[in-house]
């Protein structure tokens, strides 16, 4: 692996400890939501890692296909499809054995033909994207007599913005699960940043952003740590001069001379080109602004400041490097997004690597 200039190292006993301290204090069932390569963190590896703790009690996907490669990875514990369940999916969610969220009157009709019968049944509380609304609990008590219902589940919009909204829903929830009345195995609506809800009618919680170390708010009440290192390599050192215009359409001018790196690593890599001349990374212990237009395979820095820099060198793009660190969301905050995104959208080129 000696070859990869891009790397992503995936902490897994940081990932661990996570999911511990999350679970210490809700002390409720975990579904690891591992969605979207789980966040970017390699699905096979975190779902690996987390199949080894009693504590996690399965996983969540968004699709069929997603639920398949987990399987095809050895996983065995249930995988919820959050997505809901499409005909041209039935034949995945039979042959491994997926579980599919119901949301929609339509999934109950090819959902007939699941030979396990087990669906969780979602509800829209607020969210305004996927779910029933309490008004259809009458007709859903006819779908689904056919059905095991081992969950019920309804989803926050605004648990790290909005108290009020967030508490109001879960008093629908609360109506909701009494009126359905069917005793379900897993009841949940609490995703990362709402562990912090008082919710005791619910017995699971959906945890995707927390566990992977990044807090959902600035006063979260849980210990966390960095799970995802992104690190790629100097390719080239140079110097410019006074006056010189920086990488595609000379966005940056040289106020002085300068030395500058060459960084092998682009908006390909999934650094966003709306960090350029705004974004910065870590070398030999310093950091560096990025000056002029991120490309696609490649970034240019500053590394006047640096005593040594050589090609070859490590550069850190997300993580910590002695006692400077650049998280995800230090990143999502400078190009106008959440961590999330900057998360899931690192690229298949950096090639992820376990490290315990
Ligand atoms: C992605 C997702 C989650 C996880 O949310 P985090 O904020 O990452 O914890 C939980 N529930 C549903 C329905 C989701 O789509």
């Amino acid at each position: 692996m000696d070859f990869i200039r891009s790397v992503a190292l995936i902490n897994t006993e940081n990932l661990k400890k996570n999911v511990e301290n999350l679970y210490k204090f809700s002390n409720k069932k975990i579904f690891a939501v591992v969605k979207a390569d789980a966040y970017g963190h390699d699905a096979c590896i975190v779902s690996k890692t987390l199949s080894s703790l009693d504590i996690v009690e399965g996983f969540c996907v968004a699709t069929g296909y997603e639920g398949y490669l987990l399987r095809e990875a050895g996983i065995t514990k249930p995988i919820i499809v959050l997505g809901g369940i499409l005909k041209q999916e039935l034949e995945l969610f039979n042959r491994y054995s997926l579980t599919p969220v119901i949301s929609d009157f339509s999934h109950f009709e090819v959902a007939q033909k699941l030979e396990h019968k087990k669906i969780h049944i979602k509800f829209d509380t607020g969210m305004r994207r996927l779910g029933f609304y309490q008004s259809d609990i009458e007709k859903l008590k006819e779908k689904i007599k056919d059905f095991e219902v081992e969950g019920i589940l309804s989803h926050f919009p605004s648990a790290d913005t909005d108290p009020d909204y967030t508490k109001s829903q879960i008093e629908e929830f609360k109506e909701i699960v009494k009126m359905l009345d069917v005793n379900p195995k897993y009841i949940h609506i609490q995703n990362s940043a709402g562990v912090v809800y008082d919710c005791p009618f619910c017995n699971t919680i959906r945890l995707g952003i927390a566990i992977y170390g990044e807090k959902p708010t600035q006063d979260y009440p849980v210990s966390l740590y960095p799970v995802m290192t992104v690190l790629s390599k100097v390719i080239s050192v140079k110097s410019v001069k006074k006056g010189d215009r920086i990488s595609y359409c000379g966005t940056f001018k040289a106020d002085r001379d300068m030395k500058v790196a060459v960084v092998s690593f682009g908006y390909a890599d999934g650094l966003p080109r709306s960090l350029s001349n705004k974004g910065y990374v870590l070398i030999n212990g310093k950091y560096c602004k990025i000056v002029g237009n991120i490309t696609m395979d490649m970034t240019i820095v500053d590394v006047s400041d640096l005593d040594t820099v050589n090609v070859g060198d490590d550069v850190v793009i997300v993580g910590k490097l002695q006692d400077k660190e650049i998280k995800f969301s230090d990143i999502a905050k400078i190009s106008g997004t959440i961590a999330y995104e900057i998360m899931c959208g690192i690229s298949k080129r950096v090639i992820r690597k376990e490290v315990k």
